[in-house]
């Protein structure tokens, strides 16, 4: 058990107790943003964002049903077939004031407030929905990866939900990847064990998303039926120019091989980041260099373009 501490002074213009526990509170709200087990002191300015913090809420909370979400897909190539396999499904807010919004901005709030759970939901059924088009004009082995939030996997029934979402689309098990990341997973490793047996039993493919940022108890690893890790963006931005990015980046494919588990290297740009995961045996690429996200409406023209716009082409030698 650790405590999170919001402290406020007395300084005199406070006129009702009321107001110094709203911003002690405020402070505290703050000290748990931040990671958890410290303190932090109020300071004016922090008002002002707890009330656009709140504001957003609201907003999230409608979002839904007011139809401002939205699905992105970013393709995942197979660097052995040069054909995309997979969309990863990433979600978007369109807000009606702020514009396109990226994950990043909301949803830690999602996840703070439970709202995750609804949002989840949607990401899931309107991506299986968006793969039941694409496979029925002809890209019939393609699956989508949909990110799973730890909320998720502790108090949402994500068994049946991927049962009762597979069924309204009649898609199969195998048209669906799953990416959990490594600190959702080791929240509660009995939990997870048990909810990703049924999953993975199921024949949907499990992926251990952003692998190698997060305390990562290699044990457990084995315990859960994964195919895939993914290589977070924070190693293969920097390879091959820093030596310890790259070392890691060695180590977890190594790993990653030892344990018959597939790669897929995420944020690959440029020709460099390749030409060093390619020698290394890594299984799949994602990132700038092959597409951006995409809204559903572009990803068809995406998946025509596929394999021959591909850069990596360009690389020859080096995948033969
Ligand atoms: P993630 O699952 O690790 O997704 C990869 C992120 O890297 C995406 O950011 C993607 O746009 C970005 N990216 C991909 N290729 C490149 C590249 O070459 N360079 C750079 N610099 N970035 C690249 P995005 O879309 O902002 O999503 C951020 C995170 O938000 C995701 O990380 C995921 O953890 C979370 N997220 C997104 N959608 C959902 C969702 O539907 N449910 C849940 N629970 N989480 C989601
Ligand atoms: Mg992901
Ligand atoms: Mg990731």
């Amino acid at each position: 058990t650790s405590a999170s501490i919001g402290i406020t002074m007395g300084n005199g213009d406070y006129e009702r107790p009321e107001d110094i526990i709203r911003d002690a509170d405020t402070a505290m709200n703050r000290a748990k943003a931040k990671g958890r087990a410290r303190y932090q002191i109020y300071d004016v300015e922090m008002h002002a964002s707890s009330i656009s913090q709140l504001e957003l809420e609201t907003d999230l909370r409608r979002a839904i049903e007011r139809q401002e979400l939205r699905v992105y897909y970013q393709p995942i190539i197979s660097l052995q077939t040069r054909r995309i396999t997979s969309l990863e499904a990433l979600v978007r807010w369109q807000h009606p004031r702020r514009g396109l919004t990226l994950p990043g901005e909301f949803m830690p709030l999602a996840e703070d407030t439970g709202l995750v759970l609804p949002i989840g939901e949607w990401v899931l059924r309107t991506a299986l929905t968006d793969l039941k088009v694409w496979r029925e004009v002809g890209f019939k082995d393609l699956q989508v990866a949909v990110n799973v939030s730890v909320r998720q996997l502790e108090s949402q029934d994500l068994i049946g939900l991927v049962k009762s979402a597979l069924k309204d689309t009649g898609l199969p098990a195998q048209a669906l990847q799953l990416e959990i990341t490594e600190s959702a997973a080791m929240h509660d490793v009995e939990q997870t064990a048990k909810i990703l047996d049924v999953l993975g039993k199921m024949g949907i493919d499990i992926s251990i998303d952003d692998f190698g940022t997060s305390y990562s108890s290699l044990g457990y690893l084995n315990r859960f039926p994964v195919r895939h890790l993914k290589i977070a963006q924070t190693f293969t931005r920097n390879i091959p120019d820093r030596r310890d990015d790259t070392a890691i980046t060695h180590a977890i494919i190594a790993l990653a091989h030892a344990l018959k588990l597939t790669v897929i290297a995420e944020g690959v740009e440029n020709e460099r980041q390749l030409a060093t995961l390619i020698p290394l045996g890594c299984e799949y690429i994602q990132g700038y260099m092959i597409s951006r996200p995409q809204p559903a409406d572009a990803i068809v023209q995406v998946l025509n373009e596929s394999p021959k716009n591909l850069k990596i082409r360009e690389l020859p030698s080096q995948l033969n």
